[in-house]
């Protein structure tokens, strides 16, 4: 019946599918453990018409012109420019962390030296990494470096992953670099928007298609059989001839035989408020109070005009395989080397195909994630 079987409906398997579905003219099917599509990106209506992301907060941003040309087929966008604030000692500060970021925290005379210096040692609009500003020598830059670092970075960094800055992969902290110049947006890329009724429309247009069949609330392995000494694939007990393309948890393909791959989770807290706004951004990280990370208000991101409003609280934890949801990867060189070990047992067949942030081990954001899927089917499956 189908020559290709996707897990999982996030964009990665959603993207590949509708390839296969609309370029190849091919019969594919989905298998969706949940009881929706869109993976972590899915988002609804509430009651007062305010859209809800489910699994906390995504704000689209890219530089890819593909992969923004390529998702406009399926949505119409309202600009948006993410706004973060956080909340250190009493005063809410842009991040990242700005030069007008210095004269909030700061005494001007002092916030002036600051600045001065770090315009005559980088470019204006560039973009330094918190582990890169700790290394400098000047006395200024270094205390400016230690504030960032003990007044944004390590206590966040505490309770998001359970670690210190400098034990996770570099390029962790370097999301949120510090920023030499004024503009306040969190992101500075050249697309930044979100789609005017949602991410869930994206994928419903996505996947709205005769040769598209979902399966859903059904775990891939009530359903597929993977015999890896033969290296043989059986869906429904029939051998499997086609293309598997898997976005799941690798460890889980494999019953976690040489161990768990570590993620880190959250426990998100939503609560609704009786009144028109609860902050003046999006986002309120909090680094150094409370045992969350941040607050996000929804109606900022998709506007409606009510005396209601909803916010939502992010308290990181430890993941529990088999309860909890495997938000974020944990990237050290152990757990690649774990994931590695896994990713060579797969890549001995040559019938199944890993995309996404679970199955790749990634922390990809949505639009890596989209320009990774198109890169696949071109590559491995067109
Ligand atoms: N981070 C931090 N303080 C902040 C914001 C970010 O320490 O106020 C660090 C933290 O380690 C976090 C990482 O930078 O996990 C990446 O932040 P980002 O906002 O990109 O995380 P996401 O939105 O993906 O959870």
């Amino acid at each position: 019946m189908f020559n290709y079987i996707v897990i999982g409906s996030g964009f990665a398997g959603s993207v590949i599918a509708e390839r296969i579905a609309n370029v190849l003219n091919e019969k594919v099917l989905i298998i969706e453990k949940r009881n929706h599509i869109g993976g972590n990106c899915y988002d609804y209506k509430n009651k007062d018409g305010i859209i809800i992301h489910k699994y906390g907060p995504h704000l689209f941003h890219t530089d890819y012109k593909d992969v923004f040309d390529y998702l406009s087929n399926f949505t119409d966008w309202n600009i948006y420019h993410h706004k973060v604030l956080a909340f250190i000692d009493g005063k809410k500060v842009p991040i990242p962390f700005n030069l007008n970021s210095l004269y909030i925290v700061f005494p001007q005379t002092l916030a002036r030296r600051i600045e001065e210096k770090l315009l005559k040692r980088y470019p204006y609009n560039s973009k330094v990494p918190i582990l890169d500003l700790k290394e400098e020598n000047d006395e200024d830059l270094k205390f400016l470096a230690d504030y960032v670092y003990q007044k944004v970075f390590l206590n966040y960094t505490a309770k998001q992953w359970g670690l210190k800055p400098e034990e996770i992969d570099k390029e962790v902290t370097a999301r949120v670099p510090v920023f030499i110049g004024k503009d306040d947006r969190y992101f500075t890329d050249r697309y930044q928007a979100i789609p005017i009724e949602g991410y869930s429309k994206i994928f419903e247009r996505m996947l709205n298609h005769k040769n598209i069949k979902i399966m859903l609330n059904t775990d891939f392995k009530e359903v597929i059989n993977i015999d890896f000494e033969n290296k043989k694939i059986y869906f429904l007990e029939q051998e499997f001839k086609g293309k598997l393309i898997f976005t799941g948890m690798i460890d889980e393909l494999f019953d976690f035989k040489y161990g768990y791959l570590p993620y880190r989770s959250l426990d998100l807290r939503f609560e609704s408020l009786e009144k028109e706004w609860f902050q003046e951004v999006a986002t309120v990280n909090y680094p150094n109070d409370y045992d969350f990370t941040r607050i996000t208000e929804f109606k900022h991101i998709h506007p409606v005009n009510l005396e209601k409003t909803i916010i939502l609280r992010e308290y990181p934890k430890q993941y529990t395989p088999n309860k909890d949801i495997p938000y974020y990867p944990i990237f050290t060189k152990e757990n690649q080397e774990l994931y590695n070990r896994y990713r060579e047992e797969i890549e001995k067949f040559e019938n199944i195909i890993l995309v996404g942030r679970l199955a790749e081990y990634r922390y990809y954001d949505m639009d890596d994630v989209v320009k990774r899927a198109l890169e696949v089917f071109e590559e491995k499956i067109k």
